[in-house]
């Protein structure tokens, strides 16, 4: 018999930096089969379910054999206009449904695709550093070269786009911005914006904001499009996510709106990977964007009293963390004596507790630590009891 054929990866999976949290994910399983109570706060994925009334639009949806078939690549015209109807209350911005309107299988499949429309071989694309994985990855397998712009916590976790050199941005045709952002849950004034699309606009390059976590803001505050800054649609396009927002992170729906002509080739990569979103998924995203107010709100109140009973239960511990203004993310200073990856490991090993390393959104994320908001109240206090008995012994 001959043995199975002896595949060498492809260079560009070889290039894909390693998966920091490998160890942690070994480490938290082999602790849950020795029957370990663990805690995990490391996921960024809603705990609270999709609400009742999306889950009966797709229930009718999917019984109506109209919506078994393909569906268009560009999205379902009804889709494409309660996103434009969303856009136009939320942000006073109006989009064209045909050409500046993009329905994705989730944010993420518009952001590692976006490379390949856009990036030559060569090519840098600009990605903020601690940042969400699949920039790099994204432009990796388009053979572009990532290039990093620093969050640091003096600039509130915004790139300085003056430090980028010049040799630098004479080859960038992309950059990334998340805000409000994982994984530092900083939030972008609409002046940054505008300082961002004047830059991208003198130098020739197409900005992808990543607003996964668009809705996800707390005290009364909203964030901003970038798309609400005159001219943006020249220079850039938005990444919006149903995931988050809605409690639908496996239901895998998101768009992309803004500049045209980046919405075609993105949509012409696309047309040629996949066929487009079931149908009745998009009709249970009809009914979020348009009736899903109540449900968000009612679900942004629950993160927030988890977000001030962990925040002040860690600071009352020594610690000293701000109220995070977004996300469902703390991004906290690792003490003196540890890097994030020791001080994560004491977290599981000591307290069975799962945080994640800050290093793992990149180097610069060294130094920190992540903690989600995605487990009920009684775990967030269960946790804050365990790290509160491990600084006694300590
Ligand atoms: C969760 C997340 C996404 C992906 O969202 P999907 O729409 O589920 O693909 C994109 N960007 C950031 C920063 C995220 O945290």
């Amino acid at each position: 018999m001959t043995p199975p054929l002896a595949i060498e990866p492809a260079s560009r999976l070889q290039k894909l930096p390693p998966y920091l949290f490998a160890e942690i994910d070994r480490k938290k399983r082999e602790l849950v089969a020795k029957g370990k109570d663990v805690i995990d706060l490391g996921v960024g994925d809603p705990d609270i379910p999709t609400p009742d009334f999306i889950i009966r639009a797709l229930q009718a949806a999917a019984e109506n054999p109209r919506n078994h078939r393909y569906a268009l690549d560009q999205g379902m015209p009804e889709f494409r206009q309660t996103i434009q109807e969303w856009f136009a209350k939320r942000f006073h911005v109006k989009l064209d449904p045909d050409k500046e309107i993009l329905p994705l299988i989730g944010s993420k499949e518009g952001i590692g695709h976006l490379p390949l429309a856009i990036i030559n071989p060569g090519q840098v694309c600009l990605i903020p550093d601690p940042g969400y994985p699949v920039y790099r990855s994204g432009t990796l397998f388009a053979e572009g070269i990532p290039y990093t712009m620093p969050l640091l916590e003096k600039n509130h976790f915004l790139p300085d786009l003056g430090a980028i050199p010049a040799e630098v941005l004479k080859s960038a045709k992309l950059m990334f911005l998340n805000y409000p952002n994982n994984p530092t849950s900083a939030v972008a004034t609409r002046e940054f914006f505008a300082e961002a699309v004047a830059f991208a606009s003198k130098r020739g390059i197409l900005i992808a904001h990543d607003a996964a976590y668009s809705e996800m803001t707390y005290d009364g505050q909203k964030s901003p499009s970038i798309l609400e800054i005159p001219g943006a649609k020249d220079v850039a396009i938005e990444l919006f996510s149903l995931s988050k927002t809605y409690s639908m992170t496996g239901w895998r729906v998101g768009f992309a709106v803004g500049h045209p002509q980046a919405i075609s080739l993105l949509a012409k990569v696309k047309s040629n990977l996949d066929s487009g979103i079931f149908q009745a998924i998009q009709i249970a995203g009809i009914a979020a964007l348009k009736e899903g107010d109540k449900a968000l709100e009612r679900n942004l109140k629950i993160y927030q009293e988890r977000r001030d009973l962990l925040i002040s239960g860690l600071n009352k511990l020594g610690f000293n963390v701000p109220l995070p203004k977004a996300t469902f993310y703390c991004w906290i200073p690792v003490p003196p004596g540890y890097t994030s990856a020791e001080l994560c490991l004491r977290f599981l090993e000591e307290m069975n507790i799962v945080v994640t390393p800050g290093n793992g959104f990149g180097p610069n994320g060294e130094g920190y630590f992540r903690i989600s908001l995605t487990v009920a109240e009684s775990r967030i206090m269960e946790a804050l009891d365990r790290i509160k008995k491990s600084h006694k012994t300590k």
